[in-house]
């Protein structure tokens, strides 16, 4: 689809492609009511109802860049179903957690996230360009929860300073690209003066839902102080001719990119479809890192898969395809665990040092560890129930 597309859509047929390559006219124009999204997306009775619900709906914004990659006329559109609520998100299960992962319990001060010995989660702000009906955070993203307020970011990076066990910061929210580029330049300068603080990323989906935030001052800004980056796709619908341009442009400037994926029913839970993202991201440059078995947020039932779905999708590309393109399936523990990989099993059986193993095509081999032919210790041996995966 060409760049110009959105000028089928009659709002916006006047629009000068100039203009919609902004960052400020696709944020001051986003998609916030039922008469806005009438006139780009022929509404299903459900998602009607779910936008005009006045109590109780988690935030809804879409970019117009966003918007034009909806099908109007499928409410199944793996874009669309990301961003307009349907009625289905007020059916609670009784698995919902309003904090799936337990991130409130786990914060020293506010906005900091404090799980791994090594490493920190910073959430810097609440806002982000497009509001994801699966948002993990749905319970502050959107809100007034002030986590971009300046005393509450200096306290963090006071703790930081303070335990110097921390080497890793994940800079994440909302999302830190809705910061000026000011802003993000002096948190993440104020980070690197921390010598303790070796590796630093920035969690965003900025790149994704809204691709002409990358500018050459943002790349300015990232050359200088050298964060990695983790993206996140779920669909290679979303790879698009703007979103390969701001992949160039971070990956030239030296950004490594990563990307996260949540797995969910109906959009990406088909190995095809989750090979065809895997080889369009290694394509700009990026590289998946996980799949994330969809958290049990409150009003995200309808998106949740089985696990095995998860383990499925790993058993069908794993030494199917390129390693680079195969990330690790996690589960966060909820409550706190923080992520669990799962892996299918490709242990057969393990007796004194030999162990049977199988590759990706089924076939077995077996590989005798050198204590298994006399001096050293006998091992235990491992039974095929081992597996905590058939
Ligand atoms: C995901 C996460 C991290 C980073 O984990 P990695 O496996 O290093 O990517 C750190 N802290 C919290 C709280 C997280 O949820
Ligand atoms: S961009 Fe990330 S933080 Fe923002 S709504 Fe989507 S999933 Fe949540």
């Amino acid at each position: 689809m060409s760049e110009e597309a959105y000028r089928r859509i009659p709002v916006w047929k006047d629009v000068p492609l100039e203009e919609w390559q902004t960052y400020r006219w696709q944020m001051a124009n986003r998609l916030q009511t039922v008469e806005q999204l009438r006139q780009v997306i022929r509404l299903t009775l459900s998602e009607e109802h779910a936008v005009t619900r006045r109590s109780g709906r988690f935030i809804m914004a879409i970019p117009p860049y966003w918007a034009a990659l909806m099908d109007p006329d499928d409410p199944t559109c793996p874009i669309r179903r990301q961003a307009v609520p349907v009625e289905d998100e007020y059916h609670l299960s009784p698995n919902d957690l309003i904090d799936p992962l337990g991130e409130d319990s786990h914060m020293p001060v506010p906005g900091l996230v404090h799980r791994y010995p090594d490493r920190v989660l910073l959430l810097v702000v609440e806002v982000c360009a497009m509001y994801c009906r699966f948002c993990t955070r749905s319970r502050v993203v959107g809100t007034s929860a002030g986590f971009s307020k300046p005393m509450n970011i200096d306290h963090a990076i006071d703790y930081i300073k303070a335990h110097r066990k921390i080497r890793d910061v994940l800079i994440s929210g909302g999302d830190p690209l809705t910061l000026s580029d000011e802003r993000l330049d002096e948190i993440l300068a104020k980070l690197r003066a921390i010598p303790h603080v070796e590796f630093i990323r920035i969690g965003t989906r900025n790149p994704v839902t809204l691709p002409y935030r990358v500018t050459e001052s943002l790349c300015a800004v990232l050359r200088q102080r050298k964060p990695w980056m983790s993206l996140h796709f779920n669909h290679p619908k979303e790879i698009t001719e703007p979103v390969r341009r701001a992949c160039g442009m971070l990956a030239d400037s030296g950004v490594p990119l990563g990307s996260q994926t949540v797995l969910m029913k109906g959009i990406n839970d088909r190995p095809a479809i989750m090979k065809k993202l895997f080889h369009e991201l290694l394509k700009i440059r990026v590289r998946p890192y996980y799949i994330y078995q969809c958290d049990p947020v409150k009003g995200t039932s309808h998106f949740r898969t089985s696990v095995s779905t998860g383990l499925q999708i790993i058993e069908k590309l794993r030494g199917h395809t390129t390693g680079y393109a195969v990330p690790t399936f996690v589960v966060d523990g909820p409550g706190g665990g923080g992520k669990i990989p799962l892996m299918p099993n490709y242990v057969v059986s393990m007796k004194d040092g030999v162990w049977t193993l199988r590759n990706y095509a089924g076939k077995s081999f077996t590989y005798t560890e050198e204590t298994a032919n006399g001096s050293g210790a006998r091992q235990a041996s491992i039974e095929p129930s081992y597996a905590l995966i058939p």
